[in-house]
């Protein structure tokens, strides 16, 4: 299954990648292919939850879905736990998808809009978890504020705009669109997951969602190749998978990449926006 939709899967051409200058536009178009990634996750995920109720696997820039292989012992905790904490020498690596580019200010803003938002996440909730993602990002050396958006308000200028938009998302679960300095997410497809799987975990899926949109408004423009890490893509469309210090771990967990952004990410960001 995991074969075919990764054939079958929109893939980034050399020249969509290349022959758009540095721009805004070109950002954005980078992050739309870059998020075309989230729809592939969500067909695989949505069909295999309606397979069977086993666990489930993500990657990419949210990525593919790896379910995990029948029989297999799941990979001790600790060794995801320590590619989480920990970036070892050589390990920062991208594949390349993107141009990385440091950001222009040193402090961010994040004005979150609840109005759209599938009922069962609640304002506080999401805004935690926009507050988490900018929390860790931090780390970064960057300040990153998050605000919210009362209904009818208009959000300050100079802010990113975190909204629930169908027509932003363009059907997936999230898209950072730099050059608009908005960042979308697809109450379709969180409402299309809670039914296919009303037991999963929506909250964590929304909140890796918002690691990896907002890393690209951090200037990561590229996807790593570290699986674990929030700026993921678990392979590159060509067979080429994502690098794990246990290649045993391959198809053991759920979700093999961090929720939150990891020592790598971070490394990356910080060496970018020094
Ligand atoms: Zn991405």
């Amino acid at each position: 299954m995991a074969a075919d939709a990764r054939r079958a899967a929109p893939r980034m051409t050399a020249s969509a990648a290349t022959a758009v200058p540095v721009a805004a536009g070109w950002a954005a178009d980078r992050t739309r292919c870059v998020d075309q990634r989230l729809a592939q996750l969500a067909r695989r995920l949505t069909r295999y939850l309606a397979a069977a109720a086993l666990a489930l696997a993500w990657s990419g820039a949210l990525a593919q879905f790896v379910p995990p292989e029948a029989g297999k012992t799941p990979a001790a905790p600790a060794v995801r736990d320590q590619e989480i904490a920990e970036c070892r020498p050589g390990e920062r690596q991208t594949w390349g998808d993107g141009r990385d580019r440091p950001i222009a200010s040193r402090a961010l803003r994040f004005a979150y809009r609840h109005d759209n938002a599938p009922p069962w996440f609640s304002e506080s909730q999401v805004m935690a978890l926009v507050t988490r993602s900018a929390e860790a990002w931090s780390a970064c050396g960057l300040k990153l504020t998050v605000i919210a958006v009362t209904r009818g308000q208009i959000p300050p200028e100079d802010a990113i705009q975190i909204l629930w938009s169908d027509v932003g998302s363009r059907g997936q679960f999230a898209l950072a669109n730099v050059g608009a300095r908005s960042l979308s997410i697809g109450p379709a497809l969180f409402a299309l997951l809670r039914e296919r799987n009303p037991g999963h975990p929506a909250a964590q899926t929304l909140q890796m969602v918002l690691s990896h949109e907002m890393g690209h408004f951090l200037g990561l423009m590229a996807h790593s190749k570290r699986c674990v890490d929030t700026m993921s893509y678990y392979d590159n469309g060509k067979g080429e998978r994502c690098m794990l210090r246990d290649p045993k771990s391959w198809g053991s967990v759920v979700e093999y990449r961090s929720t939150l952004p990891t020592a790598c990410d971070i490394e990356r960001c910080r060496a970018l926006n020094r």
